[in-house]
């Protein structure tokens, strides 16, 4: 029968994952693990792959180090299907710095609801309000500009200030495709959260949803370091009228000390990895480490894709490299 339809309409039914990187140095093997676990999910099920730039922060972020970042995943062999510094596909801008527009439209979606309202807190006048337990580097906002009554409609302050998102004091449980349910009450996890930064800036949360809501992004996957902010996203996509994509929080890589691979683990850095591996002994040694085959042998990421599924990762929330690499 004639659809009248173009052949994309089964492609975007698919869905799809994606990785989003920040462009504030090369890329290391902890990020090509990353981006690895995520092309293969989403091709394992015949999803798009969408590469985004989450270039928010102007003060650390490079266009030079998003080029490099796409050559290392084009050398990889981690091709995607839209977005990228080019911007390739129809729902772009595909960097994060082009997409103030879009996030000025669902701040004035969420001011509507009157959940939100002005915060002239410094961060001194936050910290004095921490409870001393809180050593997980957590901060706790304990609504010190809060309205007394929510929802609010009254007009925010005229100097510069954040706005803040009220929370509500229950339980938002997901169920995350490695970890399994999850129970986050953002009263206590995190309080009432900065949608927009008092310099103009916008804040991860509001926009990382709006990404992946208007980008049509169905399964997010991504380090465990983010598993409990899914909460506060699974939130916002609930007073914005979205759809919640499938959460899937996958290990961090760590060195031989258990410590997070960071941009000063230079060694293991993709400018150095390059002089002395082929992109076949990357995948191969990310593959090893996520359990993927039994010896970390040379291969491509299309010869993985059968193998891949979450249960590989029994819920590990750290894989460490072997030292030798
Ligand atoms: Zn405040």
């Amino acid at each position: 029968m004639e659809s009248g339809g173009l052949p994309s309409d089964s492609f975007f039914q698919r869905g799809a994952g994606r990785f989003a990187p920040s462009p504030t140095g090369r890329m290391h093997l902890g990020n090509v693990f990353a981006a690895l676990i995520s092309w293969l999910s989403a091709r394992r099920s015949g999803k798009r792959w969408i590469l985004r730039i989450e270039d928010l922060d102007p003060q650390r972020s490079r266009m030079e180090y998003a080029r490099l970042i796409e050559d290392d995943l084009h050398w990889l062999g981690l091709d995607w299907d839209e977005g990228g510094v080019d911007g390739i596909g129809e729902r772009g801008p595909y960097c994060q710095s082009l997409r103030g527009p879009i996030y000025e439209s669902v701040l004035e979606r969420l001011r509507a609801t009157g959940l939100t309202y002005g915060c002239v807190c410094s961060r001194a006048d936050i910290m004095a309000t921490q409870a001393p337990h809180q050593s997980d580097g957590r901060i706790i906002y304990g609504g010190r500009c809060r309205p007394a009554t929510m929802p609010h409609h009254g007009p925010e302050p005229a100097g510069p200030h954040a706005v803040r998102l009220w929370v509500p004091d229950r339980e938002i449980r997901f169920v995350d495709g490695v970890y399994g349910p999850q129970c986050v009450n953002l009263t206590s996890h995190c309080g009432d959260f900065v949608v927009r930064r008092a310099d103009g800036a916008w804040a991860y949360q509001l926009a990382v949803v709006a990404d992946d809501a208007l980008m049509g992004v169905t399964e997010v996957v991504r380090g465990c370091d983010l598993l409990l902010s899914a909460a506060q996203q699974i939130y916002l996509y609930g007073l914005l009228g979205f759809d919640t994509p499938e959460f899937m929080h996958v290990p961090l890589i760590c060195n031989a000390a258990g410590q997070r691979l960071s941009k000063r683990d230079s060694s293991l850095s993709m400018e150095r990895l390059r002089e002395t591996h082929g992109p076949g002994e990357i995948i191969g040694i990310c593959a090893h480490l996520a359990g993927l085959i039994p010896e970390p042998a040379p291969c491509r990421p299309d010869e993985l894709t059968g193998l891949f599924s979450p249960d590989v990762f029994a819920a590990r929330k750290c894989l460490t490299i072997p030292s030798s690499l």
